[in-house]
């Protein structure tokens, strides 16, 4: 049998009823690691965690919004004491608004700082306080974008919170080095999950185009080869920052993105 990259982790990501999360959790959990689904959606984190076990691995689901305080902290607390503590964080839940700016309402402003940036915080607030005190380290992983380096019409709110994790990012990496706790970002370009599928209709409404014109001409457009990123890829580069045992990789991001940005 091959050896199993993630043997003896335990591995939490917000978000892993779908799409990356999704795909990271199955994956994580294909390596051995204990996975701890937490999402919004518990029903469907609920069938993605059946699904796993069904497959021989290990998963728990959760119910977390990761923007409730008090829930981020009951449910990590309850993964911890299922599974003995939190060795990688994969903080990923994430949700998408198209609007120009002027039309945006500071409803959904708020809502999308909140969802990325307060959640990102708080998942790693309580996840850092549990790998500090079992002093064995521990790997926490950001969901950016290429919009962590990037600007796209439409998309205010979303850019700044996918820049935003990157110095929440840095500072973890800073904060985090003398307990062996490592911080790295992954940037993905367009990746076909629920939330871009949802988002073609509405960019080709405001921008008065067809949908094929929006994949070719908006999304993929500055891609080498015009193609989608998948979630394989994306969950692949998170095995490998998981899995990635020393300080050395610290403080990083990682773009996936076939090519859209080159750092
Ligand atoms: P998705 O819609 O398939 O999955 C997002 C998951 O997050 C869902 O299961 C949803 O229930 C959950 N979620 C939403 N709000 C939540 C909350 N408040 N608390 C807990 N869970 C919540 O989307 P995806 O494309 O897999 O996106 C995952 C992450 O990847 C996001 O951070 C997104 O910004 C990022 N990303 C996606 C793409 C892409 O092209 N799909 C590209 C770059 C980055």
């Amino acid at each position: 049998m091959k050896s199993q990259k993630l043997k003896n982790k335990v591995a939490l990501i917000t978000g892993a009823a779908s799409g990356i999360g999704k795909a990271i959790a199955e994956l994580y959990a294909q390596e051995g690691a204990k996975v701890v689904i937490a999402d919004l959606n518990i029903q469907q984190a609920e069938i993605s965690a059946k699904n796993i076990k069904a497959s021989g691995g290990e998963a728990l689901a959760v119910s977390m919004n990761v923007t409730d305080e008090q829930q981020v902290n009951q449910s990590v607390q309850q993964a911890i004491q299922t599974y003995g503590g939190i060795d990688i964080l994969v903080s990923n839940a994430g949700i998408q608004i198209i609007s120009p700016i002027d039309e945006l309402s500071y409803a959904d402003w708020k809502k999308m700082l909140a969802i990325h940036l307060d959640g990102a915080f708080l998942t790693t607030r309580v996840c850092l306080k549990d790998m500090y005190k079992r002093g064995k380290g521990g790997s926490i992983i950001y969901m950016g974008s290429v919009h962590s380096k990037e600007a796209s019409l439409l998309k205010a709110p979303y850019v700044t919170a996918k820049h935003g994790l990157s110095g929440l990012c840095r500072v973890v990496a800073k904060e985090g080095a003398k307990h062996g706790v490592r911080a790295n970002l992954i940037c993905p370009g367009f990746v076909r999950t629920p939330l871009v599928d949802k988002q073609i209709p509405e960019q080709a409404k405001t921008l008065g185009i067809s949908e094929e014109e929006v994949i070719k001409k908006v999304l993929l457009k500055d891609t080498v080869d015009g193609e989608f990123t998948t979630v394989k890829d994306v969950a692949e580069v998170a095995l490998f920052l998981a899995s990635f045992e020393s300080n050395a990789l610290n403080g990083q991001s990682i773009v996936v993105s076939h090519g859209w940005y080159m750092n």
